[in-house]
């Protein structure tokens, strides 16, 4: 099922380059989806407050698609190889259905109980996120949601792991730090703001 999804205001005197993001989840009341919401929120306000133009778009949610049970099972290929994977090769491929789908960054809000984790749509820029079940997320346990997602949706722009232990891209991460913030997003580093504008700041 295709829900409307909620588009943001276009941002007066700036072509914003829009990032569409696709949601699929179980059902409507997944306590993930609020989460994924206040992640894009976070990021969007962090890009504006930088002046950079990137803006993550909700443009779709989906609920139990045909393509959900495609995405299940890619996402559980590449759960059962991580690490065995390393940067540069390809991976397992990801669904035909998902080229055809529109959208630049997909997140899973999965069934299963994998540890949640981004990953390139094959060779293309676009970003297969997904998000495991609490239950058994367990070196993220301690990190709530919204800065779980966060942080994932930071590699999906192109972010990379740093060693400091409470901050959003750390892994490892040190789970007494996290605590600390329960409703709070985890502080981006100095390194990660460089990579953003070196990314995404104009000529
Ligand atoms: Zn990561």
């Amino acid at each position: 099922m295709l829900l409307a999804g909620q588009a943001l205001p276009a941002l007066a005197g700036e072509t914003a380059a829009e990032r569409q993001v696709v949601i699929f989840t179980p059902a409507l009341d997944d306590e993930r989806l609020a989460p994924t919401r206040e992640a894009l929120a976070f990021w969007n306000s962090t890009l504006a407050q930088l002046r950079l133009s990137p803006r993550l778009v909700e443009a779709a949610v989906v609920v139990e698609s045909p393509l959900t049970r495609s995405l299940e099972n890619h996402a559980q290929r590449l759960w059962r190889q991580a690490g065995r994977i390393s940067a540069g090769e390809t991976g397992p491929r990801a669904p035909r259905e998902l080229h055809d789908e529109e959208g630049d960054i997909f997140i899973l809000l999965s069934r299963q109980h994998l540890m949640s984790f981004a990953w390139p749509v094959d060779d293309t820029e676009r970003y297969f996120v997904a998000i495991g079940t609490r239950s058994e997320d367990r070196v993220k346990q301690a990190v709530p949601t919204h800065n779980v997602i966060a942080h994932e949706l930071g590699h999906a722009l192109g972010l990379t792991h740093n060693n400091q232990p409470a901050a959003l891209m750390c892994s490892p991460c040190r789970s007494a730090l996290i605590k600390e913030y329960p409703h709070r997003f985890l502080p981006l580093t100095a390194l990660d703001y460089a990579r953003l504008q070196e990314l995404y700041a104009g000529p």
